[in-house]
């Protein structure tokens, strides 16, 4: 197994350009599935890296890996990634032409096929066509195992999943919990601060360790994020940042590219300490020492907000996410949601209704966790269906109760003024 650990780190590193595993779930899910023996349950929140946990067991074993995925834009992403690092990827869907069906059917009822991994959709499993092709592979190999991930976790919902696949027992489970105990969390009320950009810049030195008072190798004190809705308002708390002392840069779809990929790469190299970006800002970026994510506007849900916050401290140590909440920001957030789903692409009304509600409820929890005293950490388990963890004080709610009441009742009394 020593040897098995070893390989698997070595095609971490060279098939999938990452230095280390991102955790240890990830690590022991890995090497279960490289076993082969049972079948694996894998619940990690969004970000966390399930899909290494099937590829690289892919990549490093023979035959081929079938992949069942609900959704195509997500398909596309992994395909074009899988591609990007020389893996042979394929998928079998509705939209091909009959030439590239015929061009990766053939190569998988060939005697070697290519291809380390087919994704295909769940209605794809049910033609008539794949019957006939599983058929095939699997008559060649029996007991194949089955490995199954998600994101979400109430219990119920997992056994359900054991359920409807049958995965069969003795089966490995695998779950991360989403808590982060190094992660201070808390949220400002925007409209009892006097001077905002004022108290980001404090928040920043604080984080950052009061690195700006020496002003120079910023890398060595870490660096931040600040998530602008936006592309004014990235423009907007940069320039106020740097004007304080704090060098920041913005990232949005609205820069020239050379730019804003210069401002990423800067920031990756920590050049300077700052980034004020839109939410496409974080794909893929892995830097492990951002001591703060400060999110300037409200997010629409609690996935994203933990998605987000959490490129925080990924090296463990103390790190600080906070929110700038105000109801004018709420108010502007519920009426883009109510927009962009009005112009969504879908014709069937019923369909743009349940799309509509399954956003605004996602958006009240968000706004709830920002509304009540209650702490934020088991806010953020609660949603992912997990226990309640043990923050002891590591949010506002839980370090100064009687201080956020304060400002929640003077945040009412503004909306009643
Ligand atoms: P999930 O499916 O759990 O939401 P993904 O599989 O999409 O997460 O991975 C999220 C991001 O983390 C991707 O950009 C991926 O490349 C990156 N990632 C995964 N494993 C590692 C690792 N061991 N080290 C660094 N980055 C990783
Ligand atoms: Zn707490």
């Amino acid at each position: 197994t020593d040897q098995r650990e070893r390989q698997a780190l070595e095609t971490l590193v060279k098939t999938f350009k990452h230095a280390h595993f991102r955790s240890d779930t990830q690590r022991k899910a890995v090497l279960k599935v490289l076993d082969g023996k049972e079948d694996v349950f894998i619940c990690m929140p969004t970000g966390a890296g399930k899909s290494l946990c099937y590829q690289l067991p892919a990549v490093m074993s023979t035959g081929l890996t079938l992949v069942i995925s609900p959704l195509i834009a997500l398909m596309q992403d992994q395909l074009e990634h899988l591609e990007n690092l020389g893996i042979c990827s394929e998928t079998l869907n509705s939209k091909m032409s009959a030439e590239e069906r015929r061009r990766v059917l053939k190569d998988l009822s060939g005697d070697k096929p290519e291809t380390k991994l087919l994704y295909i959709t769940p209605e794809q499993v049910d033609t008539d066509s794949f019957k006939s092709l599983a058929e095939m592979l699997m008559e060649r190999r029996l007991g194949v195992p089955c490995i199954a991930l998600t994101a979400t976790a109430p219990k119920q919902v997992i056994e359900d999943i054991v359920k409807q696949l049958r995965l069969r027992e003795p089966m490995s489970r695998f779950k991360q919990s989403v808590y982060r105990p190094n992660l201070y969390y808390e949220v400002k009320m925007k409209d009892t601060i006097g001077d905002v950009f004022e108290d980001l810049k404090i928040f920043a030195i604080k984080s950052l360790g009061g690195a700006a008072e020496k002003g120079e190798n910023w890398d060595e004190f870490g660096c931040g994020i600040v998530y602008c809705r936006t592309r004014d308002s990235c423009e907007e708390v940069a320039a106020h940042l740097t004007r304080k002392g704090i060098p920041a840069r913005p990232y949005h779809a609205g820069l020239k590219s050379g730019i804003r990929e210069g401002n990423q790469i800067d920031w990756m190299a920590g050049r300077f300490p700052v980034i004020c970006a839109t939410i496409s800002f974080g794909m893929g970026v892995d830097k492990s020492n951002v001591r703060f994510v400060a999110h300037w506007n409200v997010p629409k849900s609690m996935a994203g907000f933990y998605q987000e916050s959490g490129r925080a401290g990924r090296d463990g140590k103390q790190s600080y996410c906070r929110l700038y909440y105000s109801q004018q920001d709420r108010d502007t957030v519920a009426f883009l949601i109510k927009k962009e789903t009005s112009r969504s692409k879908k014709k069937d009304k019923d369909a743009v209704q349940e799309l509509l509600r399954a956003a605004m409820k996602n958006f009240e929890i968000m706004i709830s966790f920002c509304e009540e005293v209650s702490c934020r950490h088991w806010s953020i388990s609660k949603f992912f269906g997990d226990d309640k963890p043990e923050c002891g004080k590591s949010c506002d709610a839980c370090k100064e109760p009687r201080e956020i009441e304060k400002q929640l009742q003077e945040l009412r009394r503004g909306m009643f003024a």
